[in-house]
């Protein structure tokens, strides 16, 4: 997101012509030291060649591409011009927007910008303000500036950090935060790029925006800040309360589906939230309309009113905690922990006694302030935190009812089971359902992260959200059936299709069964070809559910996870009696520990690393550790103690030469001869391509390799894993990756060494099956897939698999792989 502050704008300014407005505005950016001063002849050359105007009374003059290096840093100027300025043929400029742009940061506002631009009321108003303030949240996005007016600068004792959460400071994190801050008597403030927010206040905190990988900084200010600024950094660092849930895909629960009906009436599409087949008849759950009248009485009446509402309130959310607690557990109900944070706010309530005071009734004083609040958070850039005003409205209505009286009905709820049609449902509508009665979900809105989706998956119901509109045209009693695998929502189907889904979901049900049965068994195709089936996990306390689970090893232990939950370098011994107790804990079998992979996306502070501008690319795994001896080598010397605990592997990640290779394992080998510790065999992770075209070289060298999908889909497909609009195409199936698995798997046979996967694709069944067919002889997955990759080996011969791998290496995209 780009930066844009106060001193980067200019209100009423009056150039006489064009080349002045664009002088103007480059001395700003000279000013405020994003160019040099050059840069500003480079903008009026631009004009020779390309016209700037942009429509609608906006111009955005910038330099010529082969000037890039006068610029210092990438930041943008605003001029506001009431009376305009004349640009080109008859064009009269009001907003003169100046660009130095050295990446792509300025996309942004200019997305921003066409958005304006086709509000004639929004420009015309910009035009006209007096408040730099519209301008900047007009231009960097819809946080209100006042916000940042409001709390001042932050302080100067503070830290930075970056949230790790995987949603980002969403309400149950961002809960989390300020209920911690509020137990310090010091005034606490985070602070993300120029908005700062009261760290003891969920509502500011949340209107921050913080997604997940942004670095805030935190400040205190009192006699106890640095005890509050302590234990701050801790709880950040060990993730604010969220439970690492990780959402699984359908597949990986219970395999995928690829099942469609023959006849039905109409076919509505939405987003998998929680996997299964549901088939029922419809109802729609009708959300109380609160009618609100603004007819005050006293005005001390009516802040009495106001009082006990948000006192009964209170004690409705304790009770819905307790029971939500006992039912999903503490994870799940904190949500009504945030919500009652939310009727804490000081801010919130000091406006609505505000009204109040000013003559208006405490019912609809209440809804301003909550639907203002509403609107704010539903501007906000990340989907998921403006999912959370779903939040704001649900306890708003919660203290309404108690406001309006209890005149508006309670939703009924079903007494026969049925499938749940609506809206969206609240955390509150969502903890009120009867689990028995409800057979599957379809929602108009929400996605695969809301609290519905979370709650779904933990009852087992079936549920789609981000459904669209139609699902409200559905009329009750229609039968249908929820394919929550696939996010589709089937109406009238017709008899056949109907004992079909019967059919499925008792052969799903069964298969589950039959594969957790037999989960201690080892993987052998019917053929007698054997897999090992390893997990995913990084701390030994996570070992007994592996085990359980019928884990045979641990293909990858990510030890980065030592350095990322604390505020500094964890010891050698500290290492050291992290990866004996793992191996330990897993009683004989064998346990791959693989060296530091820290950048890209996992990001430590207080290692101070100089910033990349691309991550992905940048100093990261063992590239970091061959420069960082003082990480590598307490690392090195703690695994290899550990070894004399029982069967550990060494795995270098992120090796993309031979010399990457040979430094690092002479490292080690140096090591241990120095502390006189057992030989071990040494492995690479494949997620380069390089290391996948070289891998006959490295065959020759290393003990064996592990294919690192996740890494390898990006820079093979160059997407990024993170990115949002990639996520479906970046497929760890597409032909071009199994290509590289192909290739590596050849030639580590060819050496007698041998491969295992532990990247994604390996927990996928479809996955599972191909990467055996290829030859991979380990594969290493989370702990909730391993039953299920189990029961996939053994469902097929190997030289079933083996045909269907080579025919995956000749389709042309991965869908195409999938649908063999
Ligand atoms: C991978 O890249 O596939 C892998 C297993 O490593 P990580 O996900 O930790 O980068
Ligand atoms: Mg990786």
């Amino acid at each position: 997101m780009i930066e844009l502050d106060q001193r980067q704008i200019q209100l009423r300014a009056h150039p006489s012509s064009k080349a002045e407005a664009i002088r103007q505005a480059g001395q700003i950016l000279v000013a405020s030291g994003h160019i040099e001063p050059g840069y500003i002849e480079s903008m009026l050359g631009r004009e020779k060649v390309a016209n700037t105007y942009l429509g609608n009374g906006i111009a955005i003059p910038h330099g010529l591409p082969q000037d890039r290096e006068l610029i210092k840093r990438t930041g943008i100027a605003v001029m506001q011009v009431p009376e305009g300025v004349p640009w080109n043929d008859g064009e009269t400029v009001h907003i003169v927007v100046g660009i130095a742009a050295k990446s792509d940061e300025h996309i942004e506002v200019l997305r921003r910008l066409t958005r304006v631009l086709g509000d004639q009321e929004q420009v015309n108003k910009l035009i006209r303000t007096n408040d730099p303030g519209d301008i900047i949240a007009a231009l960097t996005g819809d946080r209100p500036p006042a916000l940042a007016r409001e709390v001042g600068n932050d302080y100067a004792s503070g830290f930075e950090a970056v949230i790790h959460n995987k949603t980002g400071l969403h309400a149950r994190p961002a809960t989390f935060f300020v209920n911690l801050a509020k137990k310090y008597q010091s005034d606490v403030k985070v602070r993300r790029g120029n908005d700062i927010a009261n760290g003891k206040s969920l509502i500011s905190l949340l209107k921050l925006g913080v997604e997940h990988g942004t670095t805030i900084r935190v400040s205190a200010e009192g006699a106890d800040a640095p005890a509050a600024l302590k234990a701050l950094q801790q709880a950040i660092a060990e993730g604010l309360g969220d439970e690492d849930e990780e959402a699984p895909s359908a597949a990986q629960l219970v395999g995928t589906l690829a099942w469609t009906p023959r006849s039905v009436a109409a076919t509505v599409s939405g987003i998998s939230a929680a996997p299964g087949l549901a088939i029922g008849v419809t109802r729609q759950y009708m959300q109380r309309k609160l009618v609100v009248e603004d007819r005050p009485s006293d005005a001390m009446e009516e802040g009495d009113r106001f009082q006990e509402a948000l006192n009964a309130a209170n004690a409705e959310l304790d009770q819905l905690y307790d029971e939500v607690k006992t039912r999903f557990g503490s994870g799940k109900a904190a949500i009504f922990r945030a919500h009652s944070e939310f009727l804490n706010d000081t801010g919130l309530i000091q406006q609505t006694v505000g009204l109040i005071f000013e003559g208006h009734s405490a019912a609809w004083s209440w809804q301003q302030m909550i639907n203002e609040r509403v609107a704010q958070m539903q501007k906000l850039d990340d989907p998921i935190l403006a999912g959370r005003a779903v939040d704001m409205s649900d306890v708003g209505d919660r203290v309404l009812r108690h406001l309006v009286g209890s005149d508006a009905p309670a939703p009924a709820t079903p007494d026969a089971p049925v499938i749940l049609l609506a809206d969206d449902l609240t955390p509150s509508d969502t903890a009120a359902l009867d689990p028995d009665t409800i057979l599957g979900f379809c929602t108009v809105k929400g996605g695969p992260t809301s609290h519905t989706a979370i709650i779904a998956r933990s009852l087992g119901i079936p549920a789609i959200v981000g459904a669209g509109q139609d699902v409200l045209k559905i009329a009750d009693q229609t039968t249908c059936i929820v394919d929550g695998f696939n996010g589709k929502l089937y109406l009238k189907p017709h008899d056949d299709d109907i004992q079909a889904a019967r059919a499925l979901q008792q052969e799903l049900q069964r298969k589950q069964d039959a594969a957790n049965a037999v989960r201690f068994e080892p993987a052998v195709t019917s053929d007698g070809h054997q897999v090992e089936v390893a997990v995913n996990i990084n701390r030994a306390a996570d070992a007994a559910a592996a085990v359980e689970a019928g884990a045979e090893a641990v293909g990858l232990m990510r030890t980065e996870f030592l350095f990322l939950e604390r505020n500094s370098i964890p010891s050698e011994d500290e290492q050291f009696a992290a990866y004996r107790d793992m191996v330990q804990a897993m009683q004989g079998r064998s346990v791959i520990i693989r060296t530091l992979d820290i950048g890209g996306d996992k990001e430590v502070p207080y290692l101070n690393l100089p910033k990349e501008d691309n991550s992905f690319l940048g100093i990261r795994g063992v590239r970091l550790c061959l420069l960082r001896p003082d990480l590598f080598i307490p690392q090195l010397r703690a695994i290899y103690r550990a070894a004399a605990y029982g069967p550990i592997k060494i795995m270098f990640p992120m090796i993309s030469t031979l010399e990457d290779w040979s430094q690092a394992s002479a490292l080690a080998e140096q090591i241990r001869q120095e502390i006189n510790a057992p030989k071990v065999p040494l492995g690479i992770m494949i997620e380069v391509p390089s290391a996948a075209v070289l891998a006959d070289q490295f065959a020759q060298e290393v003990d064996f390799f592990s294919i690192g999908t996740n890494d390898l889909t990006q820079y093979v497909l160059a997407m990024d894993r993170l990115h949002p609009q990639l996520a479906k195409q970046a497929d760890g199936l597409h032909p071009a990756v199994l290509r590289m698995i192909d290739l590596t798997v050849k030639a580590a046979s060819r050496a007698g060494k041998w491969v295992g996967v532990c990247g994604g694709v390996a927990g996928d069944p479809q996955g599972a099956v191909l990467l055996t067919g290829l030859g991979v002889s380990e594969l290493s997955v989370s702990t909730p897939s391993i039953a299920e990759v189990k029961a996939q080996i053994r469902s097929r011969s190997f030289a079933e698999m083996q045909s269907l791998a080579q025919r995956a290496l000749l389709c042309k995209n991965g869908a195409e792989v999938r649908s063999l």
